[in-house]
């Protein structure tokens, strides 16, 4: 609840000078208390940038030693699969939560969370989230492909929550969530794009847009099929909450609750290396995600101090690398709603200089061909073979419209 109040009503900041100054005290009192609290912060600098950028594989080797609520990896790892496996995920060590974070190749990473930081982080999330005004008259549907302790400890509370899973029979719950008639609907982009399709009579007052990127063409359809001026975004992953939309439509990062360094990338690309100075639990100090964000040329007319994002862009290894380039994820999108003929698809990197388009229908073909190939050219890129094949959706799966299966090994990067 205390969390709640902060963010809804307290939390505003005049000018950007004021928003650092917070985030550098907030930084400060918190490495103080992971020094105390954490044998691996005791032993380690005490000032923030002389410490190491810390990403998950740094977290998972060091694991036992970082944390503050004395879990070992091993508890973790086994509580996380063992919930994993029943599709039950309420298990807690005295208290602890345990999530898993996808990851590519096997690598995968464990979060613990305490029961105090899920309060706080419910409350946050809620209040930042719900539309001003009567808040408790709303009723919320989730469609959500695992169970995710933030939601459960969510709808404990005051609010109207139901909670639709995706594996099994997807027409069935899209059949009952309009009988549910949701004033807010959040889901991923594929899942809202099901539910679009599905052709019911929903006028929710929000649509959230979680879990996956958000194409733009996807984002102009959904808009019009639920009636709304623009689609709302949560960027919540297991490493925190770091992006919300505000009432113009705009993201913005989450900086009044995590400290955002940039490892600069291309233009005004780059990736994020995060602080987030409410975590305790299990400490995310100068932590470097795998994922790519475009910062907005222009600030947002909502007069925040919070930096506007144009778009996220995707994971950073999704980008495709054709001949040592890298090609954008949003620069193949593009090129994709371009082309005709086809409404939904997929392209992935196979190989060296191997691609496959997946197309929902084959009439887009020499459409998509002829976009690509520009695209190529326009980049500098050899041209990969290209290999045409179905798209076949799967809810059950996170979508990634443009995916780099392929990985080049460590001796040809460097
Ligand atoms: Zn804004």
């Amino acid at each position: 609840m205390r969390a709640f109040v902060v963010a809804r009503w307290l939390r505003r900041f005049r000018s950007r000078a004021q928003l650092e100054r917070h985030q550098r005290r907030r930084v400060r009192r918190h490495l103080r208390l992971l020094r105390r609290r954490s044998p691996w912060f005791a032993a380690a600098p005490a000032r923030l940038d002389e410490l190491p950028r810390m990403d998950k594989a740094v977290m998972m080797a060091n694991f036992d030693a970082m944390n503050t609520v004395g879990v070992t990896l091993d508890d973790a790892v086994a509580l996380a699969a063992d919930a994993e496996r029943r599709r039950d995920f309420g298990g807690t060590l005295d208290g602890v939560s345990v999530g898993l974070s996808s990851g590519t190749s096997g690598h995968r990473g464990v979060f613990v969370v305490s029961a105090a930081e899920r309060d706080a982080w419910a409350g946050t999330v809620l209040a930042l989230t719900l539309p001003r005004g009567r808040i408790l008259d709303h009723r919320i549907a989730l469609f959500l492909r695992a169970g995710n302790e933030l939601y459960d400890t969510v709808r404990s509370r005051a609010v109207e929550f139901r909670y639709f899973d995706v594996h099994g029979d997807l027409g069935e719950r899209i059949r009952s969530l309009a009988a549910y008639e949701p004033t807010i609907l959040v889901a991923p982009p594929s899942v809202l794009l099901a539910i679009a399709e599905a052709g019911l009579e929903l006028r929710p007052q929000r649509v959230y847009a979680v879990a996956e990127v958000l194409e733009r063409a996807d984002a102009r359809r959904l808009e019009a099929a639920f009636g709304q001026p623009f689609l709302h975004q949560l960027y919540q992953c297991t490493e925190g909450f770091l992006a919300r939309t505000c009432d113009r439509g705009v993201l913005h990062l989450n900086e009044e609750l995590l400290l955002f360094e940039r490892e600069a990338v291309e233009g005004r690309r780059f990736v994020p290396i995060v602080t987030d100075f409410s975590r305790v639990a299990q400490p995310i100090v100068r932590y470097r995600l795998n994922d790519l964000l475009v910062e907005r040329a222009e600030p947002c007319d909502c007069g925040s101090v919070l930096t506007a994002l144009e778009r996220i862009e995707g994971r950073e290894d999704d980008a495709l690398l054709l001949g040592g380039v890298r090609v954008f994820a949003d620069l193949v999108a593009r090129a994709m709603i371009h082309a005709e003929g086809f409404s939904q698809w997929r392209v992935v990197q196979t190989g060296a200089e191997r691609v496959e388009v997946l197309l929902d229908d084959p009439a887009g073909e020499a459409g998509v061909r002829e976009r690509l190939e520009a695209l190529w050219r326009r980049q500098g890129a050899p041209a990969p073979e290209l290999r045409f094949g179905a798209y076949a959706p799967d809810p059950t799966r996170k979508l990634r419209r443009v995916e780099r299966a392929w990985k080049e090994d460590a001796d040809a990067s460097a």
